[in-house]
């Protein structure tokens, strides 16, 4: 049985961080489980280095121990491809040329400017299906032209093709519609959703499915605001033939005004914490642990 923590190096670690690797790591004792470290650095003008090995010090300060190897996203560009031309020969993706702004007043142009458009659980506006259905011979010919494009999940498509518009999982966490046991949950809540972005090789949903089904991790224990990505992540296993992990979705760290906490949250950063005398038996006391 594998778990893993997978941080994203484009910052330090905070107190929400923290959290999650510590439960991670006592998940993974009690299951007697391997806990794995994967480093989600496919956007690698924003990750460093040099927050790399903050991240790998603060885990090691705070008494998280993993199992090598260190994976990293930026050395797995050849497999997201691979899924990615797996996805297209399925049908179930294509490209998209429009820019947020071409999106945008798409949606104003709707009945009521767009008031009541639908949004996705990131908050950002369900894809209008602007270049959807684009003669394959156009598209072909704007990508040779070096045209930058996306390429986005044709949801309906993809449906049809699992034969079902609900995915499930087993889930031992904190669920909006169940205590614990399976969700159903509904993927269309995401729409045509990116699975590869003009300046990045991969999204963060397609590089983790391939990953996480790479590193045949059993038990994805992570914060509740991906508690809605699984469901794409479910329809994205399904399409890849990936097998399903059980998930643990657990509570966030809010700030002191109960806010999620962000990169930038100055007196919860792990750096913080430590420059003001804190010592990790602290750290952990004020997560419950
Ligand atoms: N890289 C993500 C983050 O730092 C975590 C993704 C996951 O656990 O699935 O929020």
């Amino acid at each position: 049985m594998y778990l893993r923590f997978a941080p994203s190096p484009n910052g330090r670690l905070h107190l929400g961080h923290a959290f999650s690797a510590l439960e991670n790591a006592r998940i993974a004792d009690e299951l007697g489980a391997t806990l794995l470290l994967r480093m989600e650095d496919i956007d690698t003008a924003r990750c460093t280095p040099k927050f790399e090995r903050a991240i790998l010090d603060e885990l090691a300060w705070l008494g998280v121990t993993w199992t090598p190897p260190l994976q990293r996203q930026s050395e797995r560009f050849g497999a997201y491809r691979e899924a990615i031309e797996s996805l297209q020969r399925m049908g179930v993706i294509y490209p998209c040329f429009a820019t947020r702004a071409d999106i945008a007043s798409a949606i104003d142009a709707q009945p009521g400017g767009g008031t009541a458009w639908p949004r996705d659980p990131d908050g950002a506006p369900i894809y209008p299906g602007l270049h959807k259905g684009m003669p394959e011979d156009e598209a072909a010919a704007r990508i040779a032209a070096g045209e930058p494009h996306n390429l986005r999940l044709d949801m309906a498509a993809a449906l049809r093709r699992v034969g079902c518009d609900r995915v499930s999982w087993s889930e031992s966490g904190a669920g909006p519609d169940s205590e614990t046991g399976i969700i159903q949950a509904s993927p269309a809540i995401w729409g045509d959703a990116v699975l590869i972005r003009k300046d990045t090789p991969a999204s963060y949903h397609l590089s983790c499915v391939v990953d996480d089904g790479f590193q045949e991790i059993t038990d994805i224990v992570r914060g509740h605001d991906l508690f809605h990505a699984t469901a794409l992540h479910r329809l994205l296993q399904t399409l890849l033939d990936l097998p399903e992990p059980r998930y643990h979705h657990h509570r966030l760290i809010p700030d002191q005004d109960g806010r999620k906490l962000s990169k930038s949250s100055g007196s919860t950063g792990l750096a913080e914490l430590r420059a003001a005398g804190k010592t990790a038996q602290d750290v952990r006391a004020i997560l419950g642990y």
